[in-house]
């Protein structure tokens, strides 16, 4: 393994585009059953997650990791599943702030397990923690997330990241048309004071489980709007390029909010994110129906240089683009893979 701070690879694929941020999905298997990832009818109490010796190993995760970072990975992103279930978390995150050329790591979490370790993921290097809250209204709440959690622990875990030093929380709202969308405006309003960024997703075509329906979806146009008439906003610039939220500024100043048009603005010509699933399967796009297998090769002793040519390779034949092909809202015949595989 080369620790070495020597200068990323520049890998481009078919478009030009670098391969930047790695979304890792640490666990397969999740405590909440939201109907829009994981839905309870089908994901029952036999349903068959992975046994524990096909998730990918921590050595094998840290690994994997400095391996795409010698290809120009920069950012991580831990998540799942839900990844607090993941054991050792700590442990592979220590590991992976060692990684000279990774700048940046962050995790996405249902919150219910976050408040009693957030401070050791603090020490182990973690940067950044997203936290998914669909609603401040307990029973909207319940129904977003299959009646697994309440509004108050996830609150709890917010401020509790904000006293172990995570100056700089997201919460992820994901917009179900008639469930939770009568509520995205308390939901900003409660934030705005409490230097917590809320940022609004458009409920996705992710996966086949889900039953997703385009009328299901509440614009990003509609989202933006419903907020600005109370508490009015205007646009900022993002903070780089291919930033997936568009953001907008309370216009006192005092917070902001992102938008995530993945439906009605597709945003895949800046998009250098590239997903590990739990059970060690690259994908090259949320929607990608050609994952890889890398725990084969990780497993059989492949060398170091051997997996970054087949990552490599893969990366550098890449033309997904599956948000830009989903012209005029119409969902496109495939067999993608689950967001609790993928992780979002
Ligand atoms: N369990 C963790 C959580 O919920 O934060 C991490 C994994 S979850 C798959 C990552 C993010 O994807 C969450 O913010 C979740 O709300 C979002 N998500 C899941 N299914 C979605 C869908 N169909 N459309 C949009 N966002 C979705
Ligand atoms: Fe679990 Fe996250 Fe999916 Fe909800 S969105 S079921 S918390 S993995
Ligand atoms: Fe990236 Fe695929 Fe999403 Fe387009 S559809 S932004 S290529 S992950």
């Amino acid at each position: 393994m080369n620790n070495s701070a020597s200068p990323p690879l520049t890998l481009r694929d078919k478009f030009g585009r670098p391969m930047r941020d790695l979304r890792i999905s640490v666990m397969d298997k999740c405590n909440f059953r939201c109907p829009y990832c994981m839905p309870a009818e089908i994901f029952g109490a036999d349903y068959d997650f992975l046994p524990n010796h096909q998730l990918l190993s921590d050595d094998e995760l840290i690994r994997l990791a400095h391996l795409f970072a010698e290809l120009g990975v920069t950012k991580l992103r831990i998540t799942g599943g839900e990844p607090l279930i993941r054991p050792n978390l700590e442990k592979i995150i220590a590991a992976w702030a060692e990684i000279p050329t990774i700048d940046d790591i962050a995790m996405t979490t249902n919150g219910y397990f976050l408040k009693p370790v957030v401070q050791r993921l603090k020490d182990a290097g973690l940067h950044r923690i997203t936290v998914s809250l669909d609603s401040l209204d307990e029973t909207v709440f319940s129904t977003m997330n299959g009646a697994k959690s309440s509004v108050s622990r996830v609150l709890e875990a917010i401020e509790a990241s904000q006293a172990a030093g995570f100056d700089n929380m997201k919460v992820n709202c994901v917009v179900k048309r008639g469930v939770n969308d009568h509520t995205i405006v308390d939901l900003a309003r409660y934030f705005k004071s409490r230097n917590v960024i809320v940022r609004y997703i458009e409920y996705m075509d992710v996966g086949n489980l889900n039953g997703w329906r385009l009328d299901d979806v509440v614009t990003a146009e509609d989202i933006f709007k419903r907020i600005d008439a109370e508490l009015p906003l205007e646009p900022v610039p993002p903070n780089y390029r291919g930033e997936v939220a568009n953001r907008y500024r309370y216009l006192d100043g005092e917070n902001e909010i992102g938008i995530v048009a993945s439906v009605t603005k597709p945003f895949c010509g800046d998009c250098t994110r590239v997903r590990l699933s739990a059970a060690g399967e690259y994908y090259t796009c949320l929607f990608g129906t050609n994952q890889l297998d890398l725990r084969t090769p990780l497993r059989d002793g492949t060398s170091d240089q051997g997996l970054k040519e087949i990552i490599a390779g893969v990366w550098s034949q890449r033309v997904d683009r599956y948000s830009e092909l989903r012209t005029s809202f119409t969902r496109l015949p495939r067999k993608g893979a689950e967001m609790y595989r993928l992780g979002g």
